[in-house]
C-alpha cells in the first residue's frame, strides 16, 4: 500500500488515547512511506492524524468540499488541500487517492464514510483492505452488531470478516498488507465460508 485515507471523528472524543492513537497512525503511516489522504481538517482526531504524519516528514493530502473549508477549519500546513464542490466528490475522490482505508473512532460522518466503502467492497467494486481501529474498545458495539448481522442471515460470515479489526495501529496494518480480496463469487452467492 502505498496510500491510505484515514477515516475519523471530527471530534477528540473524551479520552486522549484517542488523541494519541489518530497521532500515532498518521506517524506510523508516514515512517512507513505511506501517503495519507483525508478530510482536511485541522480539528479533532482528523488534525492529529494529519498533525502525526507531518512531524513525521510524510505526504499527506486533505480533501474538503468548499463548504466545509472554514467551518471544518481546513489544514493549511497540509501536503496539498483539494477543494470539491460536494460531499459525494470529496467520497470519490478520497477512494480514488487510496489503496487502503483505515477508520478510527468517530461519528456519524466517519460510519457513513466507513459504511460506503465496505458496502461497495462487498459489491466487488474495490479489493481494499478496511482496517478499523478498536481504540478503547470503542468499536466493541459495531462488531457485536455485525456479529449479530452474521447469526441473523443478514450479512456473510466471509464478507464480514473482511473488515480488518485491531487494538494495535501497527498489527491492524499487518492485517492490511496482508489481507486477500474476497472472491466475487462468494460476494455474489453471500457464501459463508
Ligand atoms: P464525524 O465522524 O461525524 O465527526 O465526521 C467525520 C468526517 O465525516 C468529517 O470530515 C465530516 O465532514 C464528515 N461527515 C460528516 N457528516 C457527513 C455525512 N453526512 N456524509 C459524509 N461525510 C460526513
Amino acid at each position: 500500500m502505498k496510500s491510505i485515507v484515514v477515516f475519523c471523528g471530527s471530534s477528540d472524543g473524551y479520552h486522549e488515547s484517542y488523541r494519541e492513537a489518530a497521532y500515532t497512525i498518521g506517524a506510523m503511516l508516514a515512517e512507513q512511506n505511506i501517503r495519507v489522504v483525508y478530510g482536511g481538517a485541522k480539528i479533532g482526531l482528523m488534525g492529529a492524524v494529519a498533525e502525526g504524519a507531518l512531524a513525521a516528514g510524510g505526504k499527506v493530502i486533505g480533501v474538503i468540499p468548499r463548504f466545509l473549508e472554514t467551518m471544518e477549519v481546513a489544514h493549511d500546513g497540509l501536503t496539498e488541500l483539494i477543494t470539491v464542490e460536494t460531499m459525494h466528490e470529496r467520497k470519490l475522490k478520497m477512494h480514488e487517492l487510496s489503496d487502503g482505508i483505515i477508520t478510527l473512532p468517530g461519528g456519524w460522518g466517519t460510519m457513513e464514510e466507513l459504511f460506503e466503502m465496505l458496502t461497495w467492497g462487498q459489491l466487488g467494486l474495490h479489493s481494499k483492505p478496511i482496517g478499523l481501529l478498536n481504540v478503547n474498545g470503542y468499536y466493541d458495539a459495531l462488531k457485536a452488531l455485525s456479529d449479530n448481522m452474521v447469526t441473523e442471515g443478514f450479512l456473510g460470515e466471509f464478507i464480514s470478516n473482511s473488515l480488518l479489526i485491531s487494538e494495535d495501529p501497527k498489527e491492524l496494518l499487518e492485517k492490511m498488507e496482508a489481507y486477500t480480496p474476497v472472491p466475487t463469487t462468494k460476494i455474489m452467492t453471500k457464501q459463508t465460508t
